[in-house]
């Protein structure tokens, strides 16, 4: 259906030009919902070319028509000139024949076949609406629900595509004449911006004390800022969800939050008003600044300034502050109050439970958590936490891909042309979990999860799900899973796909950790695969998690890994990083009753009479190869924290005192030394590298009072200097030369710094995460391309 634009809106030629040319161009990507139609419209009236242009299920379809160089000129702009949201996946443009139309056309959407466009994520405030904010005089002044087509909710306000209005939680908001006239202009900012709304006709804000009653205050920012300031605890609505907000600056109220929040040792994230009070409370590179504005607005972790204000317990134990920028308009306003300098806001929920999001679940469920709640009648239909991101080696990596990311879509390699994968759910981990829908050549990630431990948590997993399949139409005729016979995520996907009678594929964890990075930057493998991980399940039964692969998309061999040792208790070794300590050290041959080993790590002589006898007797002591349980063993020796808050907190304050120490490249200084033992790769046998001489440096560097921070350094040089020489080998035995690396363990900026500047300086060729997280967020993205390429593989 053809839908003319308003009158007087369309554009007319004087003068018929000669030699007149017709294109019809489909252009792919993120080109819906994000100023996309109103941009090429201003386009066509700047070349003085007629046509029209439409959305549809696949992107949008343009036609042109006008002078050859003119219609020239107008591909070459589309490209370089499309609006700050979109991206441009492919333009596939054809000649068609004239029709000597006049004028340039908005048609209306259409809805039919397969959907393969995005929804947009969600965009931060614009610089033009945070004028129009802040403006006295405007008619939008101080409403917190602004937005246009650069900017606004999109993914969290959206039931399914194409992205319009009666599909989003808009849709119960009629516009009123003003806003309708902004929608329906062409060349207004404000031009099928699905979201618009004014005072007037659109959503609003008001407080609700905990006990119950609303709170007829006239200015509900103004008094949910006083109430901030006196040191409560406040449920602000947002994008994604509920953040419980607290001064930043109050450590009383800050220690509250955690009580009642029952996050202990973890640390918060900081809002702060602009990014020059950024610099104020963090020491900020370039990267990291421009990182904190994109329209993503992540948290990024940064280093944090001392004495800038900020309570001692936001962030204990670690160098680094995870600061972020308003995002939204309501958060702008509540800074625009120049008392206040920086706000905790943390993801409403309690522990590692999902995201509060709806006003009344919010009530139940943070009841005993915030002193009041500031709320908007603007329905979220996405949970959707804060994404979280650093500068890793000068360059932006993901750590948590949540608001801002999703769902955009990722490639999906293949080198059959024209044909992809047929439509596949990827389940991912088990905590940090993240699901993948996958149909052709791109593969959608679902947003954070959080972790499946609790039953609310699975819940979230269903509806994410339920949402997305029928966001994308994506009905999954393949499931792929992890190995691992104990994860949730497991025994859901084996009862789903049964239920459905659909085909289930297996996926060893480290592979998709490799695979994951390998499809990013679209190669087919062989790599040499440095996995370096915290624990997954290995083939055979063990837990693995410092691996050197021999990767393909479809298959992998295992070429080296780092020695077993014991996890004593299982599970709770994680949680008790000095029983890991006693396992490795048992493992490298120490005798671990002695009462030197006993001092180290604080134990109790019949503490490690009964590990000693649990290892020995392989009971509850599972093996694992794990990278990140080593590093946990070191920093209970080094550290002597013999218990963690959050999983990898021990790894991370041990990379933390090393944050200042030199990188320990000095050839004649003495380093400890992972021992590298060749396997018989003609029988596939693994090599293996030993801990036993890292144990003895580290050790005797503690009894000569080495300082902790050197320790820490030289252990993280001799973790990279033995993958680094097991690379080496795979590549004089396999020829491979190509190194992808992924696993938990790349979140450790020292670690990967030093494994770029060796394996560069080694001639490899190096790839990185650039657009999933290294960690088990990015997992079913593997998966999904592993079973994706095994699909493949069996068609030929
Ligand atoms: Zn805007
Ligand atoms: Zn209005
Ligand atoms: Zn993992």
């Amino acid at each position: 259906m053809l839908v003319s634009c308003p009158e007087g809106r369309s554009l007319s030629h004087d003068t018929q030009p000669k030699l007149e040319r017709r294109e019809a161009l489909q252009v792919r990507g993120v080109v819906q919902g994000v100023g996309f139609r109103p941009f090429v419209y201003r386009l066509a009236a700047e070349e003085g070319l007629s046509g029209f242009i439409g959305n549809d299920t696949d992107g949008v379809t343009i036609e042109i028509e006008g002078p050859k160089e003119r219609v020239e000129s107008f591909g070459k702009r589309l490209r370089s000139e499309a609006p700050p949201l979109s991206r441009i996946d492919s333009v596939a443009a054809r000649v068609i024949a004239p029709t000597g139309e006049r004028g340039f056309r908005i048609v209306a959407s259409e809805v039919h076949g397969q959907v393969s466009t995005g929804i947009p994520a969600d965009a931060a405030t614009c610089a033009d609406c945070l004028r129009e904010l802040l403006d006295p005089t405007d008619r939008r002044y101080r409403y917190p629900f602004l937005n246009c087509t650069n900017c606004g909710p999109r993914f969290t306000i959206t039931r399914r595509i194409p992205y319009d209005r009666p599909q989003t939680s808009m849709a119960g908001f009629k516009m009123c004449p003003a806003c309708q006239a902004e929608y329906d202009d062409p060349a207004n900012r404000r031009f099928h911006a699905q979201p618009n709304a004014c005072p007037v006709c659109g959503p609003r804000v008001w407080m609700v004390r905990a006990e119950g009653a609303e709170l007829s205050s006239l200015d509900p920012v103004a008094e949910c800022i006083e109430r901030l300031l006196a040191g409560e605890i406040m449920a602000i609505k947002g994008i994604g969800g509920f953040h419980l907000g607290v001064d930043a600056t109050n450590e009383a109220a800050v220690l509250r939050l955690r009580e009642r929040k029952h996050r202990y040792g973890k640390p918060l994230a900081v809002m702060v008003r602009d990014l020059a009070a950024a610099r104020e409370i963090c020491d900020l590179t370039d990267e990291e600044e421009a990182l904190l504005v994109t329209p993503a607005r992540p948290i990024v972790l940064a280093h944090g300034r001392e004495d800038c204000g900020i309570a001692p317990s936001v962030a204990p134990g670690i160098p680094w502050l995870g600061v972020f920028l308003p995002y939204a308009p309501l958060q702008h306003l509540l800074f625009s109050d120049s008392r206040l300098k920086a706000l905790v806001m943390t993801s409403a929920n309690l522990s590692e439970e999902p995201i509060a999001i709806d006003n009344d679940e919010a009530r139940t469920r943070l009841g005993m958590i915030a002193d009041a709640f500031l709320m908007h009648d603007r329905e979220i239909l996405q949970r959707c936490d804060d994404s979280v991101m650093a500068v890793v080696d000068g360059a932006p990596q993901l750590i948590r891909r949540a608001r801002g990311f999703v769902p955009l879509g990722l490639p999906l390699p293949g080198k059959i042309e024209g044909k992809g994968s047929p439509p596949l759910l990827a389940v991912g981990g088990h905590l940090k979990s993240v699901f993948t829908l996958a149909r052709g050549k791109f593969a959608y990630q679902s947003q954070h999860l959080g972790d499946l431990e609790n039953i609310t948590g699975l819940d979230f997993f269903r509806e994410s799900l339920a949402h997305l399949m029928r966001t994308f139409e994506i009905e999954p005729e393949i499931v792929v899973h992890d190995l691992h016979p104990g994860y949730l995520s497991t025994s859901w996907a084996k009862e789903w796909a049964a239920e459905r009678g659909v085909r289930l594929i297996a996926v060893q964890h480290h592979h998709a950790h490799i695979a994951a990075c390998m499809a990013e930057h679209g190669l087919e493998g062989p790599v040499i695969g440095l996995s370096l991980d915290g624990t997954g399940y290995g083939i055979g039964g063990r837990i693995w998690g410092g691996e050197v692969l021999i990767a393909h998309l479809d298959r992998f061999e295992r070429f080296a890994h780092l020695d077993y040792a014991p996890m004593p208790g299982g599970e709770s070794a994680i949680r008790e990083p000095w029983r890991m300590a006693l396992g490795a050290l048992r493992a490298a041959g120490f005798d671990i009753e002695s009462p030197d080993v006993l001092a180290l790590l604080g134990a109790s002589a019949q503490d490690a009479h009964v590990l000693r006898r649990m290892i020995d007797r392989g009971l509850n002591a599972p093996m694992t190869s794990s990278l990140g349980r080593l590093f946990d063993a070191v920093a209970a020796v080094v550290l002597g924290r013999r218990t963690v808050d959050y999983e990898a907190q021990a790894a991370i304050e041990l990379e933390g005192i090393a944050a200042g120490e030199p990188d320990d490249d000095d050839p004649d200084e003495d380093r400890y030394a992972l021992e590298l033992r060749a396997g018989d790769w003609s029988r596939r046998e693994a090599a293996i590298l030993g801990t036993a001489p890292l144990w003895r440096g580290l050790l005797d560097d503690l009894n000569a009072s080495v300082s902790k921070p050197r320790i820490a350094a030289r252990f993280h040089a001799a973790v990279v200097d033995g993958f680094v020489r097991a690379a080496v080998l795979a590549r004089e035995t396999t020829g491979v030369g190509q190194v992808a690396m992924s696993g938990g363990c790349l979140h450790n900026r020292r670690l990967v710094r030093l494994l770029r500047t060796r394996l560069e300086a080694q001639g490899f060729e190096l790839y990185r995460h650039r657009q999933v997280s290294p960690g088990d967020g990015g997992l079913s993205y593997g998966q999904a391309v592993v079973g994706a390429a095994v699909v493949r593989g069996e068609i030929g």
